[in-house]
């Protein structure tokens, strides 16, 4: 079993694709384990995106994901990391396929709807970021939960 950080980012949320975009996850058996509506502050966004801080599209980037709130979402299931990025679709607009999140839904690399961990490691270090221990449930789901 595997945690991922998952990110409706401000463009889901103020395109009112919050309900449809988690959908997408509980349809496919992935259990939430914490959920919470706020805003990124900067010095969230500079831990959150460190990776990317010398990177051309970093200020643009904190600019839109500090500009409304937003819903963070910690995701569980099997392989959930790699299953909820294929689900998510590429960064680049025209590479996200047809019958993932932001191939069907998004027209903007930048304002791409979602973010997801894309490592066991940088899921825990962005779990830790977002997400005290005691505002994760602790799960116990019978046999079979899994699958429909
Ligand atoms: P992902 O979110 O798919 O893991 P990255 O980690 O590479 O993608 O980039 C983080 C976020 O930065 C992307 O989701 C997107 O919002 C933005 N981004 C990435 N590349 C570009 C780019 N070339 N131009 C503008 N924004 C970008
Ligand atoms: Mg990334």
């Amino acid at each position: 079993m595997q945690r991922t950080l998952v990110l409706i980012k401000p463009d889901g949320v103020a395109r009112r694709l919050v309900g449809k975009i988690i959908a997408r996850f509980e349809e496919k058996g992935l259990w939430i384990l914490g959920m919470k509506h706020m805003a990124m502050s900067q010095e969230i966004a500079d831990r959150h995106y460190a990776e990317h801080k010398e990177k051309p599209f970093f200020g643009d980037l904190c600019s839109f994901m500090t500009s409304s709130p937003l819903v963070a979402l910690v995701l569980e299931g099997p392989e959930s990391i790699a299953l909820v990025r294929k689900l998510v679709g590429a960064t680049k607009v025209a590479e996200a396929a047809p019958g993932t999140i932001r191939g069907d839904f998004a027209l903007s690399t930048q304002q791409n709807l979602i973010h997801a961990s894309d490592s066991p490691e940088s899921a825990e270090r962005e779990i830790a970021i977002w997400f005290g221990d005691s505002e994760l449930a602790d799960y116990k789901p019978c046999d079979g939960a899994w699958v429909n």
